[in-house]
């Protein structure tokens, strides 16, 4: 049997696409609506940031609570990992979310540009936010935007700051990152094949890229991320309707490659994750 393809949904994002489709989730009782939604679709991941009612980030940790809280009782077994990304706040305010243990979050372990700003991640912050999930037993998804991201994890691995197997998500067509080449996957997928062997990874393509990387990851036996935050489009002219239209849309392509998308069950079971509670 092929590996079932764990497919991430990113509801929401830290970028106001909101205004630009109205489909995107702010408030919590829509995060949980959506991601219900996306749940019954096919995903086993929910990869989440919260709003002010403003629609600004923020990384507070009250509506996070109700967030991974509404999800739990409405998405039996979903894996919740919460972004602790630059936009989440400044310094430790970025890890504000952590000590909720939620099974993963999020851990650039680099810095590199991004569209109109540097995505800043200094080594002792690294070092103090993985020290942060490690303590409270939550699985880092480490994201890679550029390759000494992925040495860095493999290292941090080896020496114990980061409890393996590694979780790696291939983060390709950010503006100012690395872009989407195929070349380039290749090489992230035989690096880190090479250097940990048993680790497990995803592909994420942002914007009209995002069904590109489907395709790649599934070829290649990996994983995939979809949902409103990478991607507000299901084509040039449609707007995305939801989250769950984009989740069945990369459900429907796991057939094309003889996979099926994991169930809750089998997600935890390939990144080593507890059985649901
Ligand atoms: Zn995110």
């Amino acid at each position: 049997m092929t590996t079932p393809c764990i497919i991430t949904v990113a509801i929401t994002g830290s970028v106001p696409t909101q205004r630009d489709n109205p489909a995107v989730p702010v408030t919590v009782s829509e995060q949980v609506e959506s991601t219900h939604a996306a749940f019954e679709a096919g995903a086993s991941l929910a990869h989440l940031h919260v709003r002010n009612d403003d629609g600004s980030t923020t990384s507070d940790p009250d509506k996070f609570a109700r967030l991974i809280a509404g999800i739990r009782a409405h998405c039996p077994g979903m894996i919740v990992q919460v972004s602790t990304g630059g936009r989440s706040g400044t310094g430790e305010e970025r890890g504000r979310m952590v000590p909720l243990k939620p099974d993963m979050a999020s851990l650039s372990t680099g810095s590199c540009n991004f569209p109109t700003r540097i995505y800043e991640n200094a080594p002792q912050f690294i070092d103090w936010l993985a020290g942060l999930m490690k303590e409270h037993a939550v699985k880092p998804e480490i994201e890679v935007f550029d390759l000494s991201m992925l040495f860095k994890a493999v290292e941090m691995a080896g020496d114990g700051r980061i409890v393996g197997p590694l979780h790696v998500q291939f983060v390709m067509g950010v503006k100012n990152a690395v872009p989407v080449d195929r070349p380039t996957f290749d090489f992230y997928v035989e690096t880190l094949r090479r250097l940990a062997p048993d680790a497990t990874w995803t592909g994420a393509g942002i914007g009209r890229h995002q069904l590109t990387l489907h395709h790649w990851a599934l070829e290649h036996g990996g994983h995939l991320r979809t949902g409103l935050e990478d991607n507000i489009r299901l084509d040039k002219d449609t707007l995305a309707p939801s989250n769950a239209a984009l989740v069945k849309r990369a459900a429907d392509l796991c057939a094309k490659y003889g996979r099926h998308p994991a169930t809750p069950a089998e997600a935890r079971a390939l990144l080593g994750l507890p059985a649901a509670a």
